[in-house]
């Protein structure tokens, strides 16, 4: 059977190149980066140049990249650094309804200790507004964080908008930006933000290794204790092979940018289109105009989004459902409901990601298969039944 992947938002293939300047890091080049002998600074030369690629691709100085052990370790240290260090006796931050658990769960945890929180609300869209994100700011506030695209709806925020009204309130900005660095320009300074989360596998890298860009003068906790690696940043061992995988990953992205977005974005319409066309009672969630060019999040009323996912596993294509399964039962996406879709509607919305091994064979495989799946869900479907005799 051929297998196609179409879930790169979740994690992507290493890509070969990646792998092949990894390796010499498992058997040959193993020294400690902090080691004074001829192994360490083999090490230590590795981790500075892959501090450059990273710096390189997102127009930042190499002495502003902390590596991490990934998005989610990136996205705890900014949020928690940030409220640990400010000297001030109230704490507020403001971020969104529509971030990664990431960010919301360690918002989460920060008011268990007694920190605001502003949890800004999106429309239909999926796009924040940042009139809304400006009277959320109140003189208390340290951090705005709000994710650069979201990792379900692929909805691009408006960052610079967002940053200058951040700048003009002299309040730091962090933007997880997991799901659009190596896939559109990222550019720290045009965004305007002082922090920046990002991660290996999410751009044909390894997984486990992440950065966060934090910009000079800004006054942040580590999150651990230990030693001086990262410049007092992030103590630990440095994942040597891991950052060389991140740098080549990094470096790649540079390179195939603009050609690759072009590409993946005529893929991904090329499979929108021939959904919305084969499939009836078929839409797009979230703003068509302001998304990453890797994806799409549709929904197909009168399925299950989990029945479908196995369904197309089944036949060789593997996608995701906008809807999470936590502990056993079927929650609705905290995306997909912030942005206005009833339960229902939630629970029959897949997300389709593309990435650069994707190939226009990918989409009409997936093209070929997907009608027929819907059907067959919806023969079972006493509420299609239901609906399609009210109709008739
Ligand atoms: N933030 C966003 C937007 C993501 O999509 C993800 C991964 O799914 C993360 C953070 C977490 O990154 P990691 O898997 O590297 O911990």
């Amino acid at each position: 059977m051929r297998r196609v992947y179409l879930d790169n938002n979740a994690t992507t293939a290493l890509a070969p190149e990646v792998y092949e300047a990894m390796k010499p890091f498992w058997l040959e080049d193993y020294g400690n980066a902090s080691s004074i002998h001829w192994y360490g600074q083999r090490a230590k030369a590795a981790v500075e140049t892959a501090r450059e690629q990273v710096a390189r691709l997102i127009n930042a100085r190499p002495s502003e990249i902390v590596f991490t052990s990934g998005g989610t370790e990136a996205d705890n240290a900014a949020l928690v650094g940030i409220v640990e260090a400010a000297r001030s006796e109230t704490k507020h931050i403001v971020t969104t309804a529509i971030e990664h658990h990431a960010v919301l769960h360690t918002a989460k945890a920060l008011e268990k200790k007694g920190v605001q929180v502003t949890y800004v609300r999106v429309g239909p869209s999926g796009v924040a507004d940042p009139a809304d994100i400006e009277r959320a700011i109140r003189p208390e506030t340290v951090l705005v964080s709000v994710m650069h695209a979201n990792n379900e709806l692929g909805t691009i925020q408006p960052i610079e908008d967002i940053g200058r009204i951040a700048r003009e309130h002299d309040i730091y900005f962090h933007t997880d930006a997991v799901q659009t660095v190596g896939k559109i320009p990222v550019d720290v300074e045009k965004l305007g933000v002082d922090l920046l989360s990002l991660s290996a596998h999410k751009l044909h890298g390894p997984k486990g290794v992440g950065a966060l860009y934090v910009r000079k003068g800004t006054i942040l906790r580590a999150l651990m204790h230990g030693g001086h690696h990262e410049r007092d940043r992030r103590p630990g061992t440095e994942n040597v092979t891991g950052i060389v995988g991140l740098g080549k990953a990094a470096e790649l992205a540079r390179e195939h940018l603009d050609t690759e977005g072009r590409r993946i974005a005529a893929l991904r319409d090329r499979l929108e289109e021939g959904i919305l066309h084969s499939v009836p009672l078929s839409a797009i969630n979230g703003d068509p105009a302001r998304r990453l060019p890797t994806t799409t999040n549709l929904r197909f009323d009168y399925i299950e989004g989990e029945g479908f996912v196995i369904a197309m596993d089944l036949r060789g294509v593997a996608c995701s459902t906008g809807a999470a399964c936590s502990s056993g039962s079927l929650e609705p996406s905290h995306v997909l409901s912030a942005v206005g879709l009833r339960p229902e509607q939630a629970r029959s919305s897949i997300r389709f990601s593309l990435g650069r091994f994707n190939t226009a064979e990918d989409i009409d495989t997936t093209l070929e298969i997907l009608p027929d799946v819907v059907e067959h869900l919806r023969a079972v479907s006493p509420h299609y039944k239901g609906a399609v005799a009210i109709v008739k």
